[in-house]
Parts: C-alpha cells; structure tokens; sequence
C-alpha cells in the first residue's frame, strides 16, 4: 500500500500520489497518461496532473490496483471497485491489455487474445484474484505465450488456475520453466493456429520469441516496442542481455511479416497502418546496423 509519508514531492497537489516505491515500470503512463508522467528530476513516475474527470479518475483507479509495487495511493483512501471491473483494458475487441503487472516482471505487460478456437495470455501478470475471475469471465485461458525468460512472472498460477499450454522458445526454458508444456526449438517461424505465428528473435535473451496474430497484432516481449512519443519503433541495445547483433539479424527478419500493432512487454505501445511499420521496422534496422 502507498504511503503518503513516502509521496514524491515531484506529485501534483491533490488526492492521487505516487511514493518512492516506484520502479519507473511505465504502466501508470500506460493506463492513465493525463494523470501520470515521469519526472526526469527523479527518474520515477509521479501524478502530473490529477484527474478532472470521471474518465481520468478510473484510468487512474486502473493504474493504482496495477502498480507492481503498489506505489499509487490517494489520501482520501478512494474505493477502487470500478477499476477492478474494468480490466483487462480492450485495445482491440479482440485483444485485451490484463493490467494487474508483477513485481517480478519489472511491471511488463501481459495481453489477451480472445478466440473461439481459446484464448492466449501473452506473458503472465501477477495473480490476483480479480483479475484470474475476469479471465475466467472472458472464457478462461487455453495457450500461455511467454516471449521470454523475464516476462513469467506468475506463470505457473496461471498454468494451475486454466490447465493451459505454456508455450516459450527453449532456449530461455530454464530453471522452473523446464515445466513448461511446450518448448520451441530452432529459429524457423512455428504455426501455432492458422492465427498464432510464433517467431523465434533471439537477441535480448537468446530465447526470445514473438507472437504475430491475425497478421494484424505482433507481440513483441521485450524485442520491440514504440519510442515514448510515438513517432518510431525503438530496441534497446542497454537491456539487450544476448546479442546485439542477433537482435539485429532477428529484427530485420520481421520485415518479412505484416503488422499494424506493436504490443510489448516494456515500452510503448506502436500501431501505425502495415506500410508504415514496415518502413519504421527498415529505419530502426539501419539504426540498428549503424
Ligand atoms: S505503475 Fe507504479 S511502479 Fe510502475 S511507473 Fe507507475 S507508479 Fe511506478
């Protein structure tokens, strides 16, 4: 629970406040960008703006039940029974972000597709409790996707929870996660369903893989993500913990595919029409060559 003894004297005035647990994790920016924004004098997130309306109060609300370190807080002590009916938060009508981020996972986000043929969670957010209900409500979860060996978080509650196929590269499937139902082999683009392209991108961890579903939405664990102001496709060679030049080879192998949404693990979120993210996808390539 956030402590207003903690807050960050970079908040806002008002009821919200975020205290110095934070991690800079981005998911409060993520849910609620009018009330959220990192201060550059801490390094951390802090409320740039407290919500003036409703709408604003419950992105808010969503923000404070998904901090991985529950760092959110209001001093009124506000009820946040809403926010919880609300997530996971649609995207797409068909893709859900959960929200509800771990500690474990430094705060990456985790989706959900929904499908008749079963639903895929993609990389594992923290168990809570609402959140495993609304998961249920939507139709449960028959395929785990886990893009690499630092998103799991609560894999194995989830596993426990749906009976569902864990799917992860076998090259990050160490430790507990020799558990895992289904291990991917080799660097070849494996057909999960006629709608789920699991693609092998080996760089930020010598396992990594994405998700490409309905060649409309690429997950992207932490491979890929959007700049913070929208405007390019970025990769991070400072938290590339394999090879920098295998993630260079593996990022140029997307050009193969065509996508409109960007969906990471960390970072923001990219959608732009196919052409365009295909040219964004050539320029960080070359960026990433240069
Ligand atoms: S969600 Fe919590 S930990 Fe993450 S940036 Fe926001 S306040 Fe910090």
């Amino acid at each position: 629970m956030a402590r207003l003894s903690d807050r960050l004297p970079e908040n806002a005035p008002g009821d919200f406040f975020v205290d110095s647990s934070c991690i800079d994790c981005a998911t409060c920016r993520t849910l609620a960008p009018r009330v959220f924004a990192r201060s550059d004098a801490v390094g951390l997130s802090v409320v740039g703006c407290q919500p003036s309306s409703e709408a604003d109060a419950l992105r808010a609300k969503m923000a404070l039940v998904s901090c991985p370190t529950s760092a959110i807080g209001t001093a009124s002590k506000v009820p946040v029974r809403d926010a919880v009916g609300a997530l996971p938060d649609p995207i797409l009508s068909d893709v859900l972000y959960c929200g509800y981020a771990s500690e474990s996972s430094y705060g990456a986000a985790s989706y959900l597709v929904v499908r008749e043929s079963g639903n895929v969670l993609v990389d594992s957010p923290r168990a809570a409790r609402p959140l495993m209900d609304g998961l249920e409500a939507l139709g449960g979860v028959r395929t785990m996707f886990l893009s690499h060996v630092d998103d799991v978080a609560d894999h194995s509650l989830f596993a426990r929870r749906f009976a569902c196929e864990r799917v992860i590269h076998a090259d990050d499937a160490r430790g507990p996660l020799l558990e895992v139902e289904r291990k991917l082999h080799g660097n070849d683009p494996i057909v999960l369903a006629p709608d789920l392209l699991a693609i092998p991108v080996p760089g930020h961890t010598r396992g990594s893989a994405v998700l490409l579903y309905r060649e409309q939405v690429l997950f992207t664990g932490d491979h890929l993500w959007g700049s913070a102001d929208g405007k390019r496709l970025e990769a991070g060679r400072s938290v590339c913990w394999h090879s920098w030049s295998e993630q260079t080879r593996s990022m140029a192998k997307l050009l193969d595919f065509a996508f409109e949404w960007v969906l990471p693990g960390h970072g923001a979120r990219f959608h732009a029409p196919k052409e365009r993210m295909r040219s964004e996808l050539e320029r960080l390539v070359a960026r990433m060559r240069g």
